[in-house]
């Protein structure tokens, strides 16, 4: 089985890549992706059953926030953090609202996350690493 904590690495590589490189906001934006599935992938493997993985209705983004939420309350709510985090990054493309002087300017984000992509993935990689320790640490307290 694929190691999904690799996803972590990846997303530290892209980010500290992204300042150099000729697109930093897609590397930034794709760092965020990163630290996100890493986080799920790994909750998914604590809280969902393995012959579940292929129901997509008991392994599903809304499942496994939900099943990790039984176990950690606020676990559960960085892991939905992050996952806002990762829609903003990959969905909302436009500008963020406190950069739009004209009302009549659409689309627009109206998250409150910060309209600079390197410090949303500053947060998201603050909050992955929490995440990924906390499940480190679940997993070894385990029966
Ligand atoms: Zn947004």
């Amino acid at each position: 089985m694929f190691d999904t904590s690799a996803l972590i690495d990846v997303g530290k590589e892209l980010e500290r890549l992204a300042p150099s490189n000729v697109y930093p906001e897609a590397m930034y934006r794709s760092s965020i992706g990163r630290y996100y599935y890493a986080c799920y992938h790994a909750s998914k493997s604590l809280c969902i059953r393995n012959a579940d993985w292929d129901n997509k209705d008991k392994s599903s983004h809304k499942a496994v926030a939900s099943a990790l939420r039984k176990k950690n309350r606020f676990l559960a709510s960085m892991l939905d953090d992050l996952r806002l985090l990762r829609e903003h990054a990959d969905y909302h493309v436009w500008r963020c609202k406190e950069l739009v002087t004209d009302d009549r300017h659409h689309p627009r984000c109206d998250c409150d996350w910060d309209p600079d992509t390197r410090s949303n993935c500053a947060k998201a990689s603050n909050i992955a690493k929490w995440i990924a320790d906390e499940l480190k640490k679940s997993r070894s307290q385990a029966p």
